[in-house]
């Protein structure tokens, strides 16, 4: 057993007993990542990634510390708004992916099962379900969540609100995507200022709206000049770093944080040198407890993980010049949303700026949304040309995956890979 085993274990089995106990022995943990990634960073990585490994750690930590100005969200809430507000948000799938790398999702999955929670339901949501049930996650200041893309969301939410008596907020997103769409949403963002601003008991201004949603823009600029170097810039990454892309593109959208971090990935995609290797477009969520998608993409020099759906998705560009209506158009727009098409062409649209070998399609454990349009998806990119595997398992629980089938179907989705790139070469 690891030390981080055996640290997982005391702290899940302490959870049932003295959650506040529990939380603190995290908490101390954390502190002590948090030290390590700022005196002995991985050094494998470029500054952009070190850098968003600091920042998400720290923004865990504040959640865990300071509940009351920390806000529960599910992860395409708004973070311009909280970011206006001052508040700390934390969504489902960071604190669960937090609690699986600390190794005590076992504890909370069981609890959450004790609850009645249907096993088949996304495993995100029932450690973070599970974590709150024990108390090990302290009471937040309030939640804000939608029911765009992830049908959890209306079971976690609406649950906790009420068996804690949290205040809550909730958007409503549409699923067409029409300008009519863009203003009811863009009408309850306005209520949401308001319902923050209740909260908080402070005014949050108009100027201070509008730099928010300014920094967005300016991240999804960087954002698309490095995607747009990625057919000749290969820079070292992990799965884990990819994933805390997602964190930057939602949670922490708005700040000046996210603003320097694309700026920092932008110098880090130029200075990166062009490889021979293979690229590919992955699609979700990130598998980083996974052991063979870790071997084969970690640090590697031969397989690159050129771009992520999500992340892509997550920069958007917003047109409107009304700070409302511009974080109503990411909203309604994103490709979670609606018809499956909207994900299938922003893939191939990857693809082309990229240049990517292969796609890889995240099919996560109780994920309804990703699971049911996976085959349609595959479909339609092989149709396109690019060669197409939809992996099955579990980002939050590896337990319940197989490493052995996950290992050999990856290892000959990239041999067919390579040998179709060889076969252009020649
Ligand atoms: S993986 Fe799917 S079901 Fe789970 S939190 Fe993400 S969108 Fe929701």
């Amino acid at each position: 057993m690891s030390i981080i085993d055996k640290f997982g274990s005391m702290v899940g089995s302490e959870a049932l007993q003295d959650p506040k106990k529990a939380r603190n022995l995290l908490l101390a943990g954390y502190h002590l990542q948090e030290a390590r990634l700022l005196l002995a960073p991985d050094k494998e990585l470029p500054p952009s990634g070190r850098y968003a490994a600091r920042v998400v750690m720290k923004n865990i930590i504040q959640a865990l510390a300071k509940p009351e100005n920390a806000a529960m969200v599910s992860i395409f809430v708004p973070g311009e708004l909280l970011t206006a507000a001052g508040l700390t948000p934390y969504s489902v799938e960071a604190l669960s992916c937090f609690m699986a790398g600390t190794k005590c999702e076992q504890s909370f999955l069981r609890k959450t099962e004790e609850e009645g929670f249907p096993e088949t339901m996304c495993s995100y949501h029932r450690v973070f379900l599970g974590a709150a049930l024990t108390g090990l996650l302290p009471k937040p200041k309030c939640m804000i969540y939608t029911n765009l893309a992830c049908d959890g969301n209306m079971m976690t939410f609406p649950y906790l609100r009420e068996t804690y008596g949290i205040p809550g907020f909730y958007i409503d997103v549409p699923y067409e995507k029409n300008q009519e769409a863009i203003q009811y949403v863009a009408g309850q963002l306005r209520e949401m200022k308001r319902f923050l601003e209740e909260m908080t008991g402070k005014m949050i201004s108009e100027e201070a709206v509008q730099a928010a949603v300014s920094n967005s823009k300016k991240a999804a600029a960087n954002y698309q000049q490095q995607l747009a170097l990625r057919k000749t810039h290969d820079p070292s990454t992990t799965l884990t770093n990819e994933l805390y892309a997602i964190f930057m593109c939602h949670l922490l959208s708005g700040s000046e944080t996210a603003v320097k971090y694309t700026q920092m990935l932008l110098d880090d995609v130029k200075k990166a040198p062009r490889s021979e290797g293979l690229h590919v477009l992955w699609m979700h969520i990130m598998p980083f407890l996974q052991e063979p998608v870790k071997e084969v993409f970690n640090y590697s020099k031969d397989i690159h993980i050129s771009a992520c759906d999500f992340v892509a998705d997550g920069f958007r560009e917003m047109h409107a010049s009304d700070p409302y209506e511009a974080m109503a158009e990411k909203m309604v727009n994103c490709i979670y949303n609606g018809a499956v098409d909207q994900r299938i062409q922003l893939a191939e649209d990857l693809e082309n700026l990229t240049g990517a070998d292969g796609g890889i399609l995240f099919a996560h454990w109780g994920c309804k949304g990703t699971i049911g349009a996976s085959s349609l998806i595959k479909t339609s990119l092989e149709k396109a040309g690019l060669p197409t595997m939809i992996l099955d398992g579990d980002g939050c629980n590896p337990a319940n995956t197989s490493d052995g089938q996950v290992s050999t179907r990856l290892q000959a989705f990239m041999e067919m890979l390579q040998k179709n790139k060889e076969e252009q070469r020649s």
